[in-house]
């Protein structure tokens, strides 16, 4: 073996024959044209000369002794390390030479003794290019591969960065829908949900016969004054502990809803009789009467609630809602702290207080109220010494309506400012009149009811004032009744009001007393001149004759306070001579005469009647 012409550059041709010459010839013709030539004699020093360095090609002669060159290219073939070595038979033209079997055992050529120098270069530059084309194909499958292999990888990488997008966009989503569907401060479901919960239990109620609910409207009782007085965090705070409150009053399948301010909602689900969404709402007006500790305060409040229930009838979800909140105003118009169950009648009802509403507007623009007048006796004289002036609404279709049922409208929409001047102006007007007529016993005093929600007019007083000076009324002569919601309130703006009054020496009479929560240390605060002990005790005296109910306490209250007293709803003998007893001042009520136009005043004055 020759190794001392081994050039890296150049390709490596391996020729493996027995015969000497023959290795010459060829060796010569090749290493001319610049190859590396290295001979192997037999199979054993082809083997030496393949492990110490694999060729680029073989020349390899089939006819040798011990091993042939048919098995010997099939043993190459057979290795991985050399299998893609091309290996080119040589023949001598007398050999017994088998073409098929040596393409078969992997030859990929033959060259024929004696050798056509061309012929030889040819054969070996072919095949020798064929294989370096082969290497550099697989070279390039392998950079193909390893290409596809980094491309899917940055492509996996994408994809899970596009994964990571979705899923963060996904939970970006599902708070921006959690912060619209909920509120921010209780973290309840709001209005919207609340309203869609109603939409699925109302198509639930379609598909199942069997399925019903219940909605409860809950309002909190004075939640706004805990919010003025105390201040918005500690409205926030007591919120929260309601939320916790009610939460505890329900099941987890049952939705409580925060619907706005202090209202909450509540869908009792799957329910089969009213009387459990009554136990509810009963336990949870039980709940909230406990005292809310919080932080800094100590807070009682209340609440009401109104239950609708739940049926297939019902075609929006919109009208549970509006069902449940008017049974509520019902529960509150009774008095806070209560609940109510709502009936179709109510929804009636409703309609007619919105009409009552329009109607009332207009009655204000149309001028259609008129003045009754009710007389006033004194006890001690028992002639008539003045008039309690009462409102009547002229209704164009429904006829005289009483102030019971527009008042409370009026005081609701801000109409009972115009209406309430009105009759201060016009009875007034009719007192200046009367005071002409001789009939008319001197001093004749005209009483007019003043609304609470006057008070919280700016001018009221200048307003008094400009009807007193118009009406040249002296104005001792009028008084003004006023229930104790408005001392209730207790504040310096209504007790300024009060003094400003007095000092214009008007009589201040405090109405309908004994039906208010108004505390006597609170009566003492402000200048009344007469209590005016409401019907309802008048009216009880007579069951108990033995002590005549509160009527005494009333009236010795009053007394004690130096005020005098006025009973109100006289309609027996029986009971004006208890009042008479009792050294009750004046007295007022059917048994003398009912309200009357102001056509009928002068007549009734004209017969100076006496009790
Ligand atoms: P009030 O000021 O307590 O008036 C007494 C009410 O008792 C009147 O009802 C009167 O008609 C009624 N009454 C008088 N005597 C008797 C009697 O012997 N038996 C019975 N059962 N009732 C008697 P009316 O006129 O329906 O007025 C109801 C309430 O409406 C008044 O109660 C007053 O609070 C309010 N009101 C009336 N007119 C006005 C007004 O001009 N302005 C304001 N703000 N409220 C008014
Ligand atoms: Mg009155
Ligand atoms: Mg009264």
């Amino acid at each position: 073996m020759n190794y001392e012409h081994l050039d890296s550059d150049k390709k490596d041709i391996l020729i493996i024959d027995d015969m000497a010459d023959n290795l010459r010839i060829l060796s010569s013709i090749l290493t001319r044209d610049g190859y590396n030539v290295r001979k192997a004699l037999n199979w054993q020093m082809a083997l030496t000369a393949t492990q110490t360095l694999l060729p680029d090609l073989i020349l390899l002669d089939i006819m040798m002794p011990e091993v042939d060159g048919y098995e010997i290219c099939q043993t190459f073939k057979a290795w991985e390390l050399t299998a893609d070595i091309p290996v080119i038979f040589i023949s001598a033209l007398d050999d017994v030479f088998d073409k098929v079997k040596a393409f078969r055992v992997g030859g990929v050529d033959y060259i024929t003794k004696p050798f056509e120098f061309q012929e030889v270069l040819v054969r070996v530059q072919n095949q020798l290019a064929l294989r370096s084309a082969r290497l550099e194909i697989l070279k390039l499958n392998v950079e193909l591969e390893h290409r596809v292999k980094q491309r899917t990888c940055e492509l996996e990488k994408t994809l899970q960065k596009l994964q990571q997008e979705i899923t963060s966009r996904h939970k970006l989503q599902n708070k921006l829908l959690d912060i619209a569907l909920h509120d921010s401060l209780t973290r309840l479901p709001n209005r919207v949900l609340f309203i869609r919960r109603l939409e699925n239990a109302l198509n639930r109620t379609q598909q199942e016969s069997s399925y019903q609910f219940a909605v409860l409207f809950l309002d909190c009782d004075r939640f706004k004054v805990v919010n003025d007085s105390l201040g918005h965090p500690v409205g926030d705070e007591l919120l929260l502990a309601i939320a916790h409150r009610l939460q505890g009053c329900l099941i987890p399948i049952d939705t409580l809803a925060r619907l706005g301010g202090d209202e909450f909602g509540i869908i009792l689900d799957n329910i089969t009789d009213i009387n459990i969404a009554i136990k509810v709402a009963e336990r949870i007006l039980q709940q909230l009467s406990l005292a809310f500790k919080l932080s800094r305060y100590e807070v009682f409040m209340n609440a009401s609630i109104g239950i609708s229930w739940g049926n297939k009838n019902y075609d929006r979800p919109e009208y549970l809602l509006r069902d449940a909140d008017t049974a509520m105003h019902r529960s509150k118009a009774q008095g806070r702290g209560k609940y109510h169950v709502f009936n179709p009648g109510m929804h009636q009802k409703a309609i007619q207080l919105l009409e009552l509403e329009n109607d009332l507007r207009r009655a204000v623009e149309r001028q259609e109220f008129l003045v009754y007048y009710q007389p006033i006796i004194s006890l001690t004289t028992g002639k008539i010494s003045g008039f309690e002036a009462l409102v009547r609404w002229q209704h164009p279709i429904r006829g005289l309506v009483y102030p019971g049922e527009f008042i409370p409208v009026a005081e609701e929409t801000g109409l009972i400012n115009p209406i309430n001047t009105w009759v201060l102006q016009s009875a007034c007007h009719q007192l200046s009149i009367w005071q002409h007529y001789p009939v008319t016993p001197e001093p004749l005093t005209i009483s007019v009811n003043l609304s609470a929600k006057l008070f919280s007019q700016p001018n009221l007083v200048e307003q008094i004032d400009r009807i007193i000076y118009e009406n040249q009324l002296n104005p001792a002569y009028l008084e003004l009744e006023i229930t104790e919601t408005v001392i209730m309130e207790n504040t310096d703006a209504i007790k300024i009001i009060l003094q400003q009054l007095k000092q214009r020496k008007i009589k201040l009479i405090m109405d309908d007393f004994g039906t208010g929560y108004s505390s006597l240390s609170y009566l003492h605060n402000f200048p009344f001149d007469a209590l005016k002990i409401d019907q309802s005790f008048v009216k009880r005296m007579q069951e108990n004759k033995e002590n005549m109910g509160l009527v005494p306490a009333m009236v010795g209250i009053a007394n004690s306070m130096g005020m005098s007293v006025i009973a109100e709803g006289v309609e027996t003998q029986e009971q004006l001579a208890q009042l008479r007893s009792l050294n009750c001042n004046f007295a007022q009520g059917y048994l003398f005469s009912k309200p009357i136009e102001q056509q009928l005043v002068l007549k009734l004055l004209a017969t100076a009647p006496q009790w």
